[in-house]
C-alpha cells in the first residue's frame, strides 16, 4: 500500500494504548494457528488447505452452526445451482469500483455497467432474468443511474485505497483474512465503505452491522493500518433492488409501489470496544481449532460425531438450511463424506483468492 502499515493491531488494543510499535511476532505471516495433522483415521475425507484459513464469512456461519460449517468448508459441499444473490452482489462490486476509482457520475455508470454485464452473463444468461427479476442487469443498470443522482454531488471524500484484502492477527499465530471493499477519509477521519446489496430495507437490516463479524474486522484493519484517533468506522453502503414502480394514467404510483432504494449505515467502534471484540473472536477462533481437534479423534464407525455439533436454532433461521434433510437423519456424517449429495459439488472458499484485489497486506 502507498502507506506504510502501522502493525498496532491486537496488542496495542488490549492493553488500550493504540500506539505501541509494531510487533515483529504478530505478522501472521507464518498462519500457524491451525496445526492440522494428518487426519489417519479419516480416510473418506480429504484434508485441505483452506482449513487453515479463518475470515469473517467462515467465523460468522461457525457462529450460525458449527455443524453447517463442517458441511461447506470442511466437506467443501456447495449447492449446484448458482446463487443470483452472491453473483449480482459481486458483479455489482464490480460497478462500485469504477464508481470509487474514477469518479461517481454517468460516464462511470456505463463503465461500471459493462464490468458488471461481462461478470453477471459468465453466471446467468438472459433466460434467467425474467425469473433473477428485481437482481438483474436491466434493473442494474437503473440503480447505476440512480446511483449517480443520489451520490453524485454527496461523495466528495477521498478514495485512499480500493479493494484491499490480506490477513490481520488477532493474536500471535492467530489471522483473520479479510478484503475491504473502499478505504476513504473525509473530515469525520477515515473509514471504509462496503457494498451489499439487498432486496428490503428494514430496521433489521441496519441494526445487524451494529455487531457484525465483518464489520469488526474492517474496524480492526482500519486501526491496524492508521492512528486510533484517525479512524471514523464502517460506513455500510447498502442498494435494494425494486421492479421499476408501476404508475396510474395521472402519473401517480400505486400505492406500496417501491423503487431501488439506497441507504448508508455507519457503524463505529471504539478502542474498548475493540479490546472486547479482540478476546471474543480469540474465543471463536479457539473453538473451530477445538473442533478440528475433536475432528481428529472422530471415527467413521461413531454413532455420533461430536465435533462440529448442530445448532438446531439455526436450521430455519434464514429460510430453511440447505443440509436439513442429510443433518436431521445423520447423526455421524463423516459417514457419509466420501462425495457430496445430489445436487451439490466440492468447492472450497478460499478467501485469499477472491478476484479484482489491488493491494494485499499482512497485519
Ligand atoms: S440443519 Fe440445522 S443443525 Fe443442521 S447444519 Fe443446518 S442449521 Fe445446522
Amino acid at each position: 500500500m502507498g502507506r506504510s502499515a502501522r502493525k498496532i493491531c491486537w496488542q496495542s488494543l488490549r492493553n488500550g494504548s493504540g500506539n505501541s510499535p509494531p510487533q515483529d511476532n504478530v505478522e501472521g505471516r507464518s498462519h500457524r494457528a491451525f496445526h492440522i495433522i494428518i487426519m489417519a483415521n479419516l480416510i473418506n475425507i480429504d484434508e485441505h488447505d483452506t482449513w487453515k484459513v479463518q475470515d469473517a464469512t467462515k467465523l460468522q456461519a461457525y457462529m450460525n452452526c458449527p455443524r453447517r460449517y463442517f458441511f461447506e468448508y470442511v466437506l467443501g459441499w456447495r449447492s449446484e445451482i448458482p446463487n443470483n444473490h452472491l453473483e449480482f452482489g459481486t458483479a455489482w462490486h464490480m460497478a462500485m469500483e469504477v464508481f470509487y476509482e474514477k469518479g461517481v457520475s454517468l460516464e462511470s455508470a456505463a463503465e461500471g455497467y459493462k464490468k458488471f454485464e461481462e461478470y453477471y452473463r459468465e453466471q446467468f444468461d438472459e433466460t434467467w432474468d425474467e425469473g433473477n427479476a428485481p437482481k438483474n442487469p436491466g434493473n442494474a443498470l437503473r440503480a447505476l443511474a440512480q446511483y449517480v443522482q443520489t451520490y453524485q454531488d454527496l461523495d466528495d471524500f477521498e478514495v485512499l485505497h480500493i479493494e484491499v484484502a490480506g490477513s490481520v492477527a488477532i493474536a500471535p499465530n492467530k489471522p483473520i483474512y479479510f478484503k475491504t471493499d473502499t478505504i476513504c477519509r473525509d473530515d469525520s477521519g477515515v473509514f471504509s465503505l462496503e457494498h451489499k446489496t439487498g432486496s428490503y430495507f428494514n430496521t433489521k437490516w441496519a441494526a445487524q452491522w451494529r455487531q457484525k463479524m465483518q464489520v469488526s474486522v474492517y474496524s480492526h484493519v482500519l486501526f491496524c493500518l492508521f492512528e486510533p484517533d484517525e479512524v471514523y468506522g464502517v460506513k455500510i453502503n447498502g442498494v435494494f433492488f425494486a421492479n421499476p414502480p408501476k404508475y396510474k394514467a395521472n402519473g401517480e404510483p400505486y400505492a406500496n409501489s417501491r423503487d431501488n432504494e439506497f441507504h448508508r449505515v455507519p457503524v463505529r467502534k471504539n478502542i474498548a470496544a475493540m479490546q472486547a471484540w479482540l478476546v471474543e473472536v480469540t474465543r471463536w477462533y479457539d473453538m473451530i481449532q477445538d473442533d478440528f481437534n475433536r475432528l481428529l479423534s472422530a471415527k467413521e464407525e461413531d454413532e455420533v460425531l461430536e465435533a462440529f455439533p448442530r445448532n438446531t436454532e439455526s436450521c430455519t433461521q434464514y429460510g430453511p438450511c440447505p443440509f436439513l434433510d442429510y443433518c436431521s437423519i445423520w447423526n455421524n456424517p463423516i459417514q457419509y463424506a466420501d462425495s457430496p449429495p445430489i445436487g451439490y459439488r466440492v468447492e472450497h472458499w478460499d478467501p485469499r483468492k477472491i478476484p479484482g484485489v489491488r493491494e494485499t497486506v499482512e497485519l
